[in-house]
Formats: C-alpha cells, sequence, structure tokens
C-alpha cells in the first residue's frame, strides 16, 4: 500500500510521484497520463522546466475521463529565482496556475533560496557570463508565499534545495505565519541527506528526494561520472527481490518515509517505477545502500556559487 506522508497542514502528500524537468513537452501530456492511469496521484513541476502548459493537458485529459478527479491530485509547483522580490511571488504562482489551468497548487516551493535578477531571462548573465543576482531575503520571499495560502492558491508552502541553516532562518522569523510543509532536496544513495532530513523531520516539515535514479539524463552529465543503476551491489539487491535498480532506489526512499518523484517519459517505466510498494528492503540491504553515500550531487547549481544565498556552502 502506498502510504501517504501528512504534512504539517494536515494535508496527505502521496510518496511517489511523477518528476517532469527535462520532460519534453511533445512527451509529457502523454507521460503525465500513463503517471496517472498507473496510480500515481502526485505530479511535480516547476516553472523553469518549460512544460507546465503540456503537464496541465495531461491531468485535465484524465480528469475529463473521469479517472481521478482534481482534489485526489497533489500538484505541485516551484516558484522560479527571478520572482524572489515580494511584488513578483504572486504573479510567478499565477503564471503556473495559469499554464497548468488549475486554481490550486497543493503545494508550491521556493526553488532556490537565492534571488536572480528578475525579468523575463530566467539565467540572467552579465557580459562575463556571471549571474546576475537579485539581493532580495528570501524570509521577504516567504512572507509573500505565506499570503499565497491566505489567497487560496496554494494550500501549502515549501522550499526547496535549502540548507539548515536557512530552514532555521524561516523558522526563526518573528511573525511567522505558515511554517515550510517540505524541503525538497536532491537525495540517492550517493547523496543520503541522513543529517539534513533528521532535521527537517525532527521540526515536521516533510522531505521530498529530487534526481531519486540519479538523474542520468541530466545535461551536464559526464562519462566517468557514477551511475546509480549501474552499482552492483544495487544490481543484485534488485535481483534478489525480483526488481530492477530504479525500483530498489524509490523503495529506499519510501522505506526512509522521503517522498520521491522519479522522471520519466517511458509507459513502462512510469508503471515500474509505482511498483515498489510490494516488496521490502531489509534492515541489512538499506544499510548497504545507506553506504553508498559520498556526498556527490547531480545539481550542484553552478550559476548561484557566488550568491549569499548559495546552500551547498555548509555541511548540510
Ligand atoms: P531521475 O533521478 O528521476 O532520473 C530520470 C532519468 O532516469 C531519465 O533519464 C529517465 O529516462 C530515467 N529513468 C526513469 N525511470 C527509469 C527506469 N525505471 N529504468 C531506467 N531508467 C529510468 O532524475 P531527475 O533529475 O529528473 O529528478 C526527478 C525529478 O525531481 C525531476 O524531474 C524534477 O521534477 C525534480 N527535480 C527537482 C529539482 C529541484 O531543484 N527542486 C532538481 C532536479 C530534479 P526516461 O525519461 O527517458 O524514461
Amino acid at each position: 500500500m502506498a502510504t501517504p506522508v501528512t504534512l504539517n497542514t494536515g494535508a496527505k502528500m502521496p510518496i511517489v510521484g511523477l518528476g517532469t524537468w527535462k520532460s519534453p513537452q511533445g512527451k509529457v501530456t502523454e507521460a503525465v497520463k500513463a503517471a496517472i492511469a498507473a496510480g500515481y496521484r502526485h505530479i511535480d513541476g516547476a516553472l523553469i522546466y518549460r512544460n507546465e502548459v503540456e503537464v496541465g493537458e495531461g491531468v485535465h485529459a484524465m480528469i475529463k475521463d473521469g479517472v481521478v478527479k482534481r482534489e485526489e491530485l497533489f500538484i505541485v509547483s516551484k516558484l522560479w529565482c527571478t520572482y524572489h522580490q515580494k511584488p513578483l511571488v504572486k504573479s510567478g504562482c499565477e503564471k503556473t496556475l495559469s499554464d497548468l489551468k488549475l486554481d490550486y497548487l497543493d503545494l508550491y516551493l521556493v526553488h532556490w533560496p537565492m534571488g536572480f535578477q528578475a525579468g523575463e531571462e530566467m539565467f540572467p548573465l552579465d557580459s562575463a557570463g556571471e549571474t546576475i543576482t537579485d539581493d532580495t531575503d528570501f524570509l521577504d520571499t516567504w512572507e509573500a508565499m505565506e499570503e499565497l495560502v491566505d489567497a487560496g492558491l496554494v494550500k501549502a508552502i515549501g522550499v526547496s534545495n535549502f540548507n539548515k541553516d536557512q530552514i532555521e532562518a524561516i523558522l526563526n522569523k518573528p511573525g511567522l505565519k505558515h511554517k515550510p510543509a517540505n524541503n525538497q532536496v536532491e537525495c540517492h544513495p550517493y547523496l543520503t541527506q541522513e543529517k539534513l532530513i533528521s532535521f527537517c523531520h525532527s521540526q515536521g516539515i516533510s522531505v521530498t528526494a529530487y534526481s531519486p535514479l540519479g538523474s542520468p539524463d541530466r545535461p551536464w552529465a559526464k562519462p566517468e561520472d557514477p551511475s546509480l543503476m549501474e552499482e552492483p551491489k544495487v544490481k543484485a539487491i534488485a535481483e534478489k527481490h525480483k526488481k530492477t535498480p530504479a525500483q530498489v532506489l524509490i523503495r529506499f526512499q519510501v522505506q526512509r518515509n522521503i517522498i520521491v518523484i522519479p522522471k520519466s517519459i517511458t509507459p513502462e517505466r512510469i508503471q515500474e517505477n509505482y511498483q515498489v510498494f510490494d516488496f521490502e528492503l531489509s534492515e541489512e540491504e538499506m544499510k548497504t545502500i545507506l553506504g553508498f553515500n559520498r556526498n556527490w550531487r547531480v545539481c550542484p547549481m553552478p550559476w548561484g556559487t557566488k550568491h549569499k544565498d548559495y546552500p551547498f556552502n555548509t555541511e548540510f
């Protein structure tokens, strides 16, 4: 059984969702339909993925066909870095809602702690090729996120790629109205995130694992990079359970009570990635997989390393 994770708002968040970063506009509608047909009720998107119109088309096709109702779905999106200024937060959210043709999101995340210069350009660069930053304090961004909840545009708010100190800054903000419900971070056996997860859980903040399969289609992949699905020990565990390496990597997160959002545009893989509730990894196997940690990141966000709010310069 796919037991959902209960957020600090009381809402239930399905523990496995469909990722949509890199899913091409021409493929993602069918991927969303295949996912909903396979039982997924959680779709993870973002404005920066530039495919929210097509994601929405998949959602609406399945609602129209009577396969699912809007209230049975859990739709997540994210505020892009160029919308951090307080007056822009609502317009970022409204753009996503209008692209998806929805009147609310179940969860809306601040995609990164760093603000970039506002404007049409999503990755604004100066003549030296450096990102043009925006100095908005993310605590101000958070206040505008809280207003989205109060306006009924989103049911819950959270963060993504925030480190412990940055989450603590939000939790300690004078006048805090809504606590973050979720922190979405990179997490897989090469980056197990034990300390950050334990901190978030101790504060009642759920964690979502992104790039759970190691993101083999990331645009900057190098042939010499480690490959999770090729790890001999992952393969051996998979064979033992008559499952695939991808299923083991997804199950690994489910057993840690971590929400997990594998991306695929391949219908068979979409189905496969949801077949993770009929087997259990032993304590020994969980330990073996945790032992792969090497603090290796798929998404180090090289465009933000000089930003005052770059999150990955601290231990966790
Ligand atoms: P994943 O780790 O989910 O890997 C996706 C890749 O794995 C694709 O190439 C896919 O191929 C392949 N794949 C999927 N299932 C299988 C399978 N069963 N067997 C073999 N290969 C498989 O990478 P992502 O980086 O996309 O992460 C997942 C999601 O997390 C994103 O799509 C996005 O929604 C979110 N994310 C959020 C970030 C943030 O900053 N908050 C950053 C990065 C990701 P194919 O599609 O061709 O089937």
